[in-house]
């Protein structure tokens, strides 16, 4: 099963690099409780990037088990697993040239303490069991966790009007 998972990995991925690169962004529960959404939404627009997918949802266990497995014996796997739970999430799907490495620039270092002002993590709060925002980190786990939350229906293709403008 992984070996078929690779394989449709590999034919995907080409045509989801350079402006075509896409990420999972979420907006965890304490983000959405404190509400940041429309904030941290507005960064990624003004940045430039293209959203093509979102939602809230109220994530299952099942769903963060999967979105977390390579995390699953960490000692703060569980503590992990019910903060994701406490409430809806608002996850989305960006894309643009760079999108993974820009998106993980804006979120900021795992630990909001070493996160530098004006990212996300480094604005907006001050512990890592509680830090926000989840952004893919490789072009592999993008592309695992955007099948994980989203169905092919719900990722949409659309011309961003200003891309001339962005893109040269
Ligand atoms: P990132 O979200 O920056 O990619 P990781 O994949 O290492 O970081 O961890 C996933 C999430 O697990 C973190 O965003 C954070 O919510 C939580 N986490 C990581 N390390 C710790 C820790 N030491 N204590 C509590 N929660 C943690």
């Amino acid at each position: 099963e992984e070996f078929l998972i690779k394989l449709v990995l590999l034919f995907l991925i080409p045509g989801w690099t350079g402006v075509n690169e896409r990420t999972l962004v979420a907006v965890k529960p304490d983000g959405v409780q404190r509400r940041l959404v429309g904030e941290i939404m507005r960064r990624f627009e003004n940045r430039g990037f293209k959203l093509v997918a979102l939602k809230l949802v109220q994530a299952s266990e099942d769903l963060l088990r999967k979105h977390y497995w390579d995390l699953r014996s960490k000692p703060f796997f569980r503590g992990l697993m019910s903060y994701m739970s406490e409430g809806p999430m608002v996850v989305m799907v960006w894309e643009g040239l760079d999108v993974i490495k820009t998106a993980r620039n804006m979120l900021g270092e795992n630990n909001p303490a070493d996160s530098l002002p004006g990212t996300i993590r480094g604005d907006f709060c001050v512990e890592v069991g509680r830090n926000v925002i989840h952004g893919s980190d490789s072009v592999e786990s993008a592309e695992k966790e955007i099948s994980l939350w989203f169905g092919q229906n719900e990722l949409h293709c659309w011309v961003h009007n200003s891309r001339p403008w962005i893109y040269n």
